[in-house]
C-alpha cells in the first residue's frame, strides 16, 4: 500500500529518471567492480612476486653458506694443529679471505677463545663467545654452525660468525675455524634485488627477533630487535616463508614476502623483501581515478543524453498533450496539440484526435450558443409582447404560456399548462375551432381568426389567432390577442349602419317602410313578376273619415291610431316575402308576391275586418269606429298589364271606388268585385 502510494507521487520524469537510472546502475556497479578487481589483480600478483623474490634471495643466502661450509671445510683439512706454521698459516688464511669477499675475516682459535692463527691479525687476541666455541666443538657436532649476530669491534662492522669444528690427531675437536660474515656484503647482493630502492631487503633473526642488515639502512636499527613488532610475529607464525601485509621496520604500511635461510644452523634467519603498499597501489590509483572519472563522466553524458532525449521524445510531448487534456477540459476549445514531425506516430495521432475533440467541442459549443441566443430572443418576445404566446402538442395539450397570459387571459401560465385548450373555448366556437385545428396538421397556417375564450373572471373575451406548426411538426404555435374591444366596436358600428339603413328605408310613426322603401321594393318585386311570369298583388288601404278624426279627438290621437292600424296590418298579414308600407297621411300600401287575386282579396277582408273589430271610436263617422277602404290590383300572365304605374293606378282606382260606393270595402282594381261588409 506504501508502495502504492509512494508511486502515485511519481511524476512522468521522476519514473523516466529512475528508468534510465536503473539501466545504468549496472555499468556503474561494473565500473566499481572493475577497478576493486584491478586493486585485488595487482595485490595479488605483487604478493606472488614479493614471494619469488624472498624465494630467489633466500637461496642466494644460502649459497652464501653453503660456500662458507666448503671454505671452512677446506681450511681444517689443510691445516693441522700439531703441526701448525703460524706465519703460513696467516698467508694462507689471509689467501683464502681475499678470494671470498663475503668473509671480513677467517681464523683459527683453541677451545679457550685463542686465537692460534687469523687472516688480518697477528696479535694473540681471545675470542669471548665461549658459549658458543664450546657448542661448535660439541663432540656430537661435526657441521658448520652460525653464531648471534654481533658487531666487530675491530671493524665496527656487523657480522655472524661461522665455524666448523677442527680434529687433531685423535679425532678430537681440538681447534675451531671460524669466519666472521659480512652482513654489508649480503647487503649489497640483497641490493640487486630492491628494483632500484622501490623494495626494502632484510636479513632477519626470527628467533631473537633481531634485524640484522636491512636495506636501505634504517637509520638506527641495523641489529636492533623487533622482537614484538607485528611483521616479527607474522614471520614466526609462518616458519616457512609466506606473505603478509604489516608496517615495515621503517615504519612504512607494506607488504612483505619472507623466507627462511636454509644451512644456517644454529639461526633462523629470514630474509624479508618488503614494497610500500602506497607506492605499489600509486599508478592503480591513477589508473582507477582515471577510469572512475572516465566512467562517471561517461555515464552522465549517457544519462543525460537518455534523459534528454526521453525527454524530448516522450516526457515534454506527453506532458504537452496533458496540459492540452486539461485546458479542453476546463472549456478552452482553441488548445491544440502541435507536436512534431518526429514524435512517436502513436503521440501524433493522439495528438490529432485530441484536436478533433476540440474542434468538435468548439463546434458543439457554437452551435449551442446559437441556439441559446435565439432562444433567448424567442423567451424576450415572448415574455415581453402583449400577446399571449402558446405552444400546443400534437395531441393538443398546451406546453407553453407566455407570461402575457395574466394580462389576456386572467390566469397564471403555469395554470394554462397541460390543459387542453377547449376547455377555455367558447362552446359555439369548438366545431370550428376543431376544424381549423385538423387544417394546421396538414400545414396550414392561421391568420386572425376569431373565437372567444373563458378569462379567469368567468366572463368570455373575443381573440385574434394566428398559428402555425413547428418546423420539427412537433407543436403548434400560437399568438393569441384580446380583440373584444375591436368586436364590439365593429358590432356598434354595424348596428349603427344598420340604424341608419333602417332610418332611410322606415316610416318613424309606424315603423313600416316608408314610400321610398316601398317603391323600390314595388320596383324589384313587380320586374321580377313579370321577369318570371309570377302573380303580384298590391293593396292600397285609406282610413276613412280621418280628417273628420282628427278634428275630433286631435292629431296625437290620430296618431296613436294610425299606429294601432300599422300594427293590426303587420299582425294580420304573414305571408312570405310580404312588404307592408305607409303609402303617406292615412294611407298604407301592401305588396304580395306570387300571390292570387282571390288570397289577395280575401287577406284585404281580413284586414278590414280586423281593424273594424280594434273598435277604435271615431265619432265623425257614419260607422262610429275606424273603418278602411281598400283597392287591390292584381297583375297575372293574362292580365295584360307591363306597366307599373298602370299597375299602381287600377289600385288607386279601386280604392277610389270603394270610397265611392260607401267606404269600409274593398274594390278590386280591375272588374267590379264587392265584398259585403
Ligand atoms: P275620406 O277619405 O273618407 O273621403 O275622408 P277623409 O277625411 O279621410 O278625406 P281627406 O283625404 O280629405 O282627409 C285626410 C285627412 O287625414 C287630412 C288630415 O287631417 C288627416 N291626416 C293625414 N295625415 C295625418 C297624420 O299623419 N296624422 C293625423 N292625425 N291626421 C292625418
Ligand atoms: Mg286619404
Ligand atoms: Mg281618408
Amino acid at each position: 500500500m506504501m508502495g502504492g502510494g509512494l508511486l502515485n507521487r511519481i511524476s512522468m520524469r521522476g519514473r523516466m529518471t529512475v528508468l534510465i537510472g536503473s539501466a545504468l546502475a549496472p555499468l556503474a556497479l561494473f565500473l566499481g567492480v572493475s577497478v576493486v578487481s584491478d586493486y585485488d589483480t595487482t595485490l595479488f600478483a605483487a604478493r606472488r612476486e614479493l614471494l619469488q623474490t624472498a624465494n630467489l634471495a633466500a637461496a642466494r643466502e644460502e649459497q652464501v653458506f653453503a660456500t662458507s661450509r666448503v671454505v671452512l671445510d677446506v681450511v681444517r683439512r689443510a691445516l693441522s694443529i700439531e703441526h701448525l706454521d703460524a706465519a703460513k698459516c696467516h698467508e694462507m688464511l689471509a689467501e683464502i679471505k681475499g678470494a671470498n669477499p663475503q668473509f671480513l675475516s677467517i681464523g683459527l682459535s683453541d677451545p679457550d677463545g685463542t686465537i692460534a692463527c687469523h687472516s688480518t691479525m697477528t696479535e694473540k687476541v681471545r675470542l669471548r663467545d665461549l658459549d658458543f666455541i664450546a657448542r661448535v666443538l660439541d663432540p656430537a657436532n661435526g657441521e658448520m654452525m652460525v653464531g648471534p649476530y654481533t658487531v666487530m669491534r675491530a671493524l665496527n662492522r656487523p657480522t655472524m660468525m661461522v665455524a666448523m669444528p677442527m680434529s687433531d690427531n685423535l679425532g678430537r675437536h681440538a681447534a675451531m675455524v671460524f669466519a666472521a660474515l659480512d652482513l654489508d656484503y649480503l647487503s649489497s647482493r640483497a641490493e640487486s634485488l630492491s628494483e632500484g630502492g622501490r623494495r626494502t631487503v632484510s636479513l632477519v633473526d626470527a628467533t631473537s627477533g633481531r634485524v640484522l642488515n636491512h636495506y636501505p639502512p634504517l637509520d638506527d636499527a641495523a641489529g636492533d630487535l623487533f622482537q614484538t613488532h607485528p611483521l616479527m610475529e607474522a614471520i614466526r607464525r609462518a616458519p616457512s616463508g609466506g606473505v603478509t601485509e604489516a608496517p615495515g621496520f621503517g615504519g612504512l604500511e607494506s607488504i612483505f614476502g619472507f623466507q627462511p635461510i636454509g644451512g644456517a644452523n644454529g639461526n633462523a634467519l629470514i630474509v624479508v623483501i618488503g614494497e610500500s603498499r602506497n607506492a605499489l597501489l600509486a599508478p592503480i590509483q591513477a589508473r582507477s581515478i582515471r577510469s572512475l572519472v572516465g566512467g562517471s563522466l561517461t555515464l552522465i553524458i549517457a544519462l543525460l543524453a537518455a534523459w534528454l532525449l526521453g525527454y524530448k521524445l516522450k516526457v515534454e510531448p506527453v506532458l504537452r498533450l496533458t496540459r492540452v487534456a486539461r485546458r479542453i477540459g476546463s472549456g478552452d476549445f482553441m488548445a491544440r496539440g502541435k507536436l512534431e514531425p518526429w514524435h512517436a506516430p502513436e503521440l501524433r495521432d493522439l495528438s490529432e484526435t485530441l484536436d478533433r475533440l476540440a474542434l468538435r467541442l468548439a463546434e458543439g459549443r457554437t452551435a449551442e450558443q446559437a441556439v441559446a441566443a435565439s432562444e433567448e430572443r424567442y423567451r424576450l418576445l415572448a415574455n415581453n409582447i402583449a400577446d399571449l404566446v402558446t405552444c400546443v402538442d400534437n395531441d393538443g395539450i398546451r406546453t407553453f404560456a407566455s407570461p402575457s397570459s395574466r394580462e389576456v387571459l386572467g390566469w397564471e401560465p403555469e395554470e394554462l399548462l397541460g390543459q387542453h385548450p377547449r376547455e377555455l373555448i367558447h362552446p359555439d366556437e369548438h366545431d370550428m375551432v376543431r376544424a381549423v385545428f385538423e387544417s394546421m396538421k396538414t400545414g396550414a397556417s392561421i391568420h386572425d381568426v376569431h373565437f372567444r375564450m373563458r378569462h379567469k373572471d368567468g366572463h368570455y373575451i373575443w381573440v385574434g389567432a394566428n398559428g402555425r406548426q413547428s418546423e420539427t411538426k412537433r407543436f403548434f404555435v400560437f399568438t393569441l390577442r384580446d380583440v373584444t374591444a375591436r368586436k364590439q366596436m365593429e358590432e356598434e358600428v354595424a348596428r349603427a349602419n344598420r340604424q341608419l339603413a333602417s332610418l332611410a328605408s322606415t316610416d318613424g310613426l309606424t315603423g313600416l317602410l316608408n314610400r321610398r322603401a316601398f317603391d323600390a321594393t314595388l320596383e324589384q318585386a313587380f320586374a321580377a313578376a313579370i321577369a318570371n311570369g309570377l302573380d303580384l298583388c298590391v293593396l292600397m288601404i285609406d282610413v276613412d273619415r280621418f280628417k273628420g278624426f282628427n278634428d275630433q279627438y286631435g292629431h296625437l290621437a290620430g296618431d296613436d291610431a294610425l299606429r294601432r292600424v300599422a300594427k293590426e296590418l303587420r299582425s294580420v298579414l304573414k305571408r312570405p316575402g310580404i312588404a307592408v308600407a305607409r303609402y303617406g297621411g292615412e294611407e298604407f300600401a301592401v305588396i304580395m308576391p306570387e300571390a292570387r287575386l282571390s288570397d289577395a282579396l280575401g287577406e284585404a277582408e281580413e284586414l278590414r275586418q280586423a281593424v273594424r273589430r280594434l273598435a277604435i271610436d271615431h265619432a265623425a263617422s257614419e260607422f262610429g269606429v275606424v273603418t278602411l277602404s281598400i283597392g287591390v290590383s292584381s297583375l297575372t300572365a293574362s292580365s295584360g298589364i307591363r306597366d307599373m304605374a298602370e299597375f299602381m293606378r287600377r289600385a288607386d282606382r279601386a280604392l277610389y271606388r270603394a270610397k265611392n260606393n260607401g267606404r269600409d270595402r274593398t274594390e278590386f282594381g280591375f272588374g267590379e268585385i264587392s265584398v259585403a261588409s
